[in-house]
């Protein structure tokens, strides 16, 4: 899924990648074999070669690297379990057609600016808007709340449709859990009960503080709880359900 949607984002700024999905797939398992790592981040990425400089410059190669590295938690462990805090960005995430939807480099200027300074702020992670001021996204995860036992998550207008938020969709639905995706306001954040992020690198993350406000218990609450554990029983191929979700190396 994560190679499919870059092929799709180069596809969407008209590069064409030399190389099949297969390849680069084999690619990645060699590189993570090659360093010997067993639990690792993989980061491939596609670039223009620098033959020609300039906005008109064409033919240019098309470059990709892998890049594998141990990363043992995107977030502080402890805040993994117990909560971390969000402020609210002054950076919107605006929807671009072009871009919108895609992981593409150029956009994360907007995601780099919104986490240092949520950084600066001396909270975990920034909340961002979308243009109409409806919740978005943070700089690198999708949000969910949890209100009465339903799940909500804002439709992917203007967010990234994240694989880890597909996956706890598809989760917390055979769980029998409602999940709902519309546009949602901020005064709903509020009055969560339950608030995480999802995405590859921090998986399932509470969230217990936005804007120095608490939401629901200030903890981890327990829907939270149960899909942040299958989805870590998932992804260490302790949980036999989802077994086609991994990739044997
Ligand atoms: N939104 C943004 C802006 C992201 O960069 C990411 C991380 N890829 C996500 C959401 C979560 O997506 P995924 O679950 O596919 O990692």
């Amino acid at each position: 899924d994560h190679t499919r949607r870059l092929f799709d984002a180069a596809s969407k700024v008209n590069i064409d990648i030399p190389y099949s999905i297969e390849d680069l797939n084999q690619i990645q398992k060699d590189t993570l074999k090659q360093n010997k790592l067993e639990e690792a981040y993989i980061r491939p990425i596609v670039f223009f070669g620098s033959e020609e400089l300039g906005l008109r410059a064409s033919d240019l190669s098309v470059n990709v690297a892998v890049a594998c590295w141990e990363w043992p938690s995107y977030m502080d462990p402890e805040k993994k379990k117990n909560g971390i805090s969000i402020v609210t960005s002054p950076y919107k995430q605006y929807e671009n057609p072009l871009y919108s939807n895609n992981k593409i480099v150029g956009t994360y200027v907007n995601s780099i600016m919104a986490l240092h300074d949520a950084l600066a702020r001396g909270s975990d992670e920034a909340l961002l808007m979308d243009i109409k001021g409806n919740i978005s996204e943070g700089s690198g995860e999708n949000l969910f709340i949890v209100k009465n036992g339903d799940i909500f998550t804002p439709t992917t207008e203007n967010c990234l449709n994240g694989i880890t938020r597909q996956s706890i969709i598809k989760i917390a639905s055979d769980l029998n859990l409602k999940v709902k995706e519309l546009n949602l306001q901020y005064e709903d954040l509020l009055n969560a009960d339950e608030a995480f992020f999802t995405g590859t690198a921090v998986e399932v993350t509470p969230i217990s503080k936005v804007d120095d406000r608490v939401i629901g218990s200030g903890k981890i609450g327990s829907t939270t709880q149960k899909l942040q554990s299958i989805f870590e029983d998932i992804v260490s191929a302790k949980n036999n359900q989802y077994k086609d979700w991994l990739y044997q190396i």
